[in-house]
């Protein structure tokens, strides 16, 4: 039964903002090819889930895209596909842009840590017949999400000799699990009153990983010893070696359909590898852009953007002199226009409103699930500070852009004004000079060991990504 609009309906679809669920602006076909991009999307989770892993599984899928390291290109010949690695915790992806380099850059930049728990440099020890391992988290937790369930221990080991070893243990579902033990709720009566920042410490988050003592009266330390056995057997390892050691704990177990109607994923991590990984699918499909394009996966964002491997480091003007160079001057002023004269997409999640906890957001601010991709001016917390704050130019921009393109999208700030807040890598982009503005898709229990996303918004996150590097 259809009916007329009203003079005041029309009206109302002219001027006002689209608020409908991207599901439903989406025809049959479209929306076959959402699933289907995220069962590509779940794999990458299910494989990624460090740092080091996000990165050698983007690297191995340029590779097969036909991406060439860097260091074997010579000139600027549009169209080249290349990538750069740094200390196998960071990528660069680009693809040769039409324009001469000067014309600036189109830059889409997300990080590829997770919170979690580290191993500590001295982890292993024994208590009241247990072999037990200490952490140190990793990023923003809410500890007791990360008790009485089961975790896989993934890293890197450098022996005593310098070799190099992987370790993966609790994925295959053959592999035993590791956990942090809890208290039972008939003792939990003192812990059950603390407030929630208390009642679990940092040093509280042991885990329990043998109970098998050595056969030998002599020894002390039984059930320690029998682990420090195992490992030698298995890998070579000796108690010292975990201080050259990055061992991460993480929820144990594939990404998985979310709902009744598979509508959604749930999936550890997926703040930030759902941009991660749209990111990368955009530059990989990519051809003969405009404007050179890259795409910027970096670590350490979780912790403050530090170190080496976070985008507070020189990584990103080191690749644009690189290519600068290629390009004909790799002077510092060069550079330094190229990267000024640039654009780019801080590629993070936000929050999606949380129908339990609506309290914490501002209703007409905050962005849904299911409604597209995200758009965020600024981020920050309590007055913006700390934020990037993207130029009202900057935003139209990438408004028309989306726009012209058919992108889904939507804004959303992370939560009421003085409820918290948070920031991303857009004010480390920012810092050259470019225009910047954070576009990601939004999910439900961020930073837990389950994080939710739709599915719908993660296809669009890779349309917006996609269209951006084209233009
Ligand atoms: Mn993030
Ligand atoms: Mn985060």
């Amino acid at each position: 039964m259809s009916k007329e609009s009203s003079q005041g309906q029309k009206r109302l679809k002219e001027l006002g903002l689209n608020e409908k669920s991207a599901w439903e602006r989406l025809d049959a076909r479209e929306k076959e090819r959402v699933f289907a991009f995220c069962e590509g999307y779940k794999d990458f989770l299910t494989r990624a889930k460090t740092e080091r892993e996000a990165i050698e599984a983007a690297l191995e899928l340029a590779g097969r895209r036909g991406f060439k390291s860097l260091d074997g290109i010579k000139g600027p010949e549009p169209g080249t596909k290349f990538y750069l690695e740094w200390r196998g915790k960071v990528a660069l992806l680009g693809v040769w842009g039409q324009a001469p380099l000067e014309k600036g850059l189109h830059l889409v930049g997300a990080h590829v840590d997770a919170p979690r728990l580290d191993l500590k440099p001295q982890p292993l020890y024994e208590e009241a017949g247990l072999a037990m391992f200490k952490t140190h988290y990793y990023g923003g937790i809410k500890k007791y999400q990360w008790t009485a369930l089961p975790l896989a221990l993934h890293g890197v080991v450098i022996l005593h000799d310098g070799r190099k070893i992987n370790i993966k243990i609790g994925e295959d579902p053959g592999d035993p699990v590791l956990a942090i033990s809890d208290l039972l709720p008939h003792l939990a009566k003192d812990q059950m009153k603390k407030p929630l920042e208390e009642a679990f410490s940092g040093d509280d988050l042991n885990l329990v990983i043998g109970n098998l003592p050595y056969a030998d009266e002599e020894v002390k330390e039984k059930v320690k010893l029998a682990i420090l056995d195992q490992l030698h057997r298995q890998y070579g390892l000796v108690e010292e070696d975990f201080i050259s050691a990055e061992l991460e704990l993480v929820p144990a177990g594939p990404a998985r359909d979310l709902g009744l109607d598979r509508s959604m994923i749930g999936a550890y991590g997926q703040d930030d590898r759902v941009c991660a990984y749209t990111a990368l699918q955009a530059i990989l499909e990519l051809e003969r852009p405009e404007r050179t394009a890259l795409v910027l996966l970096v670590d350490k964002e979780e912790i403050g953007s530090t170190g080496n491997t976070g985008a507070q480091s020189r990584f990103l003007a080191l690749a644009v002199t690189e290519l600068a160079g290629r390009a004909g001057s790799a002077d510092i002023l060069s550079v330094s226009r190229v990267l000024a004269s640039s654009r780019a997409i801080s590629a993070d999640v936000t929050a999606a409103l949380d129908p339990t906890y609506e309290g914490v957001y501002d209703k007409r601010n905050v962005a849904l699930l299911g409604r597209g991709v995200v758009l965020s001016k600024y981020s920050g917390s309590r007055g913006k500070y700390e934020a990037n704050d993207a130029s009202a130019e900057f935003m139209g921009y990438l408004r028309r852009l989306f726009n012209a393109a058919g992108v889904i999208w939507q804004t959303g700030e992370l939560g009421k004004v003085d409820a918290g807040g948070g920031g991303t890598i857009a004010k480390y982009l920012a810092y050259f000079g470019l225009d910047v503005a954070d576009c990601g898709p939004a999910l439900l229990s961020m930073h837990a060991p389950l994080e939710i996303a739709s599915k719908v918004d993660v296809y669009q996150a890779y349309r917006a990504y996609s269209a951006f590097l084209k233009a």
